[in-house]
């Protein structure tokens, strides 16, 4: 119901106050409509059901502690009977994760001409974060957490911090009511203070979250106490269930890892928050490298969305020579995608793919890629008779990549027989069975399958066992050594040996210099790729350098 309960200028007002505070919760009702708008924070807090509600016995009343709720309804009678216009009064309330919390309900009414309820505006503070001692676990509050840290930091102590969140705890009020969700965070408190109270000192923060500060204590001490913690969960009798709790945990170090409250506060969440996320058993320690990736990881994200929402502006493709090694033609040329953004300069495929893998993002831009590819086919006569395009397991199981690939090339009017389909990350497939169909139904249309990154994964030789390919490439990291390493030598010569008995085709990928030219050469390579003789190029640089006429040296000269 997104009415609006106030006027232009009002909503604006109401709308700068609530993001002021996520600690403070503002609301404000118009009698007119009987609706009462929340500031988000507030929507997200106590788990309502939107910004804008009509509900409020449903919504708010309901959700006051019974002990308290005579009392709550009372007052507001009396303001609607304009006995009172104001209303400040304490009670315990559920939040979003049904457990209670201690609030302060400050507020006034405004009467019309005739004396009737017009407005009523006010404001909602959590006091279980002022009260030192929190009513439902008796355990220390988050308040007292934020004051003991400030003091151990303005009297130069040092010490360590564990922070743990109970997995699913929503799922133990669902399961079994509130009162039963009560009992288990006090008898987690019983079993932390009987474990662990000299320890540490130990906090209850919001929700199911639990905070360990050990004054002095080292990064092995937290991960002790995280030992026993685990311990010490696996059984917790309540009234008279056994339950089996998991749960999350992070920890930061102090002064090291920051020197302020709200640092080391933040520090521990950001960490928890990864902690769930990778869904991880041990504690995940702050550290500022890995806060930053993060922050990075996510503007990367964002400004790569926008680049293909913006008709894929940033994207272009290099080109790299592969030379046959048996006539020293320019017999291909590999794409590999670059994107460039201004605030991201140097930014490679390493960094980006994975992300827009992660985003799917990678199906249109893959696509965008072979449109270029094919183009620059058919609009270039100097280029090499073939392009390698890279394909991930992903996009290759997209049901409509055969299609799009097929359309494309009919499009510019050229032949299957003019791309090469490299499959990137053969050694993560699990199911080759899949994959070995995807790939020979693109054979069938006349497309060459190049098995790419080959030497790379412990599974390999399985890959290849069971896929139809025509290419295997060695993948650079185990050529570009092959000087000084004499076992990888052996296994390239084994490779290329078992890989012409199946009528399979090898490149050498990362021939750097004459040495490594000559070694593939000897062991069979029929296709040499590498900074020899050149690093990817741009498109035009490309066409300047390679011609298909030409000869290149491929042996020592
Ligand atoms: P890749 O497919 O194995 O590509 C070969 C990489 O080795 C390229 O890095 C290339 O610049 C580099 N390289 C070539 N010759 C040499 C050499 O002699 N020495 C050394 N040290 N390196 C050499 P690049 O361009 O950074 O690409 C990295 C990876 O990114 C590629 O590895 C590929 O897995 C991925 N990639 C690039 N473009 C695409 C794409 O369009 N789609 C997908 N799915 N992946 C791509
Ligand atoms: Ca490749
Ligand atoms: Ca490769």
């Amino acid at each position: 119901m997104e009415q609006p309960v106030l006027g232009e200028l009002d909503s604006t007002l109401f709308s700068l106050l609530s993001a002021s505070s996520d600690k403070t919760y503002f609301y404000m009702t118009d009698f007119h409509t009987n609706i009462t708008r929340w500031s988000k924070s507030a929507v997200k807090y106590f788990g309502l059901s939107g910004e804008y509600i009509t509900d409020i016995d449903k919504e708010w009343i309901s959700k006051i502690h019974p002990d308290h709720i005579n009392a709550y309804r009372a007052h507001l009678q009396a303001m609607m009977d304009g006995t009172i216009d104001y209303h400040n009064i304490e009670y315990q309330i559920r939040n979003a994760e049904g457990v209670y919390v201690w609030v302060n309900c400050k507020g006034r009414i405004s009467l019309d001409a005739n004396g009737n309820p017009e407005y009523f505006a006010g404001y909602v503070s959590n006091l279980g974060r002022r009260n030192k001692i929190d009513p439902i676990t008796n355990l220390f509050t988050m308040f007292e957490f934020r004051s003991d840290i400030d003091r151990h930091l303005s009297n130069g102590a040092s010490g360590a911090i564990l922070l743990m969140s109970i997995k699913s705890f929503k799922r133990i009020n669902d399961q079994y009511g509130y009162r039963f969700g009560d009992a288990t965070l006090f008898a987690l408190a019983q079993k932390f203070l009987s474990d662990f109270k000299n320890r540490a000192k130990i906090y209850r923060m919001d929700g199911a979250d639990f905070s360990f500060i050990i004054e002095n204590g080292t990064k092995k001490d937290v991960e002790d106490l995280h030992r026993y913690l685990v311990r010490s969960l696996a059984n917790l009798a309540v009234n008279d269930r056994i339950l089996h709790l998991d749960f999350h945990a992070s920890a930061t170090v102090y002064p090291y890892d920051g020197d302020t409250v709200d640092q080391l506060q933040n520090n521990l969440y950001y960490a928890l928050d990864f902690a769930k996320k990778e869904n991880r058993t041990d504690p995940v320690f702050y550290v500022e490298k890995f806060y930053l990736a993060q922050t990075m990881h996510l503007r990367m994200t964002e400004a790569l969305k926008e680049s293909v929402a913006h008709n894929f502006e940033g994207f272009y493709f290099m080109l790299q020579p592969i030379i046959d090694g048996e006539d020293g033609t320019c017999v291909s040329a590999e794409a590999l995608m670059r994107w460039s953004h201004p605030d991201f300069p140097k930014v490679g495929p390493m960094d980006f793919i994975p992300i827009l893998e992660e985003t799917g993002l990678i199906i249109p831009v893959g696509k965008w890629l072979i449109d270029a590819c094919a183009k620059a086919l058919a609009t270039h006569a100097d280029l090499p008779f073939k392009i390698n395009i890279n394909l991930s397991y992903r996009q290759l199981q997209d049901p409509s990549l055969k299609s799009f690939i097929i359309e494309t090339i009919q499009k510019y009017d050229l032949p299957a027989e003019r791309l090469t389909l490299e499959l990137t990350e053969s050694c993560h497939v699990d199911d080759t069975t899949e994959l070995a169909k995807i790939l020979q139904s693109l054979k069938d249309e006349g497309f060459s399958i190049a098995l790419d990154d080959f030497g790379t994964g412990y599974a390999s030789l399985t890959v290849l066992k069971d896929i139809p390919a025509d290419i295997v490439k060695l993948d650079h990291t185990m050529t570009r050594t092959i000087t000084n390493k004499p076992k990888d030598r052996s296994l390239v010569e084994f490779i290329c040996g078992f890989c012409h008995k199946t009528d399979i085709q090898v490149c050498a990928e990362g021939v750097e210099n004459e040495e490594i030219l000559s070694i593939v050469k000897n062991a069979g390579a029929n296709q040499i790729q590498g900074y020899y003789y050149d690093r990817p190029l741009p498109l035009e640089k490309f066409c300047n350098r390679f011609h298909s006429s030409k000869i290149y040296p491929i042996a020592s000269r």
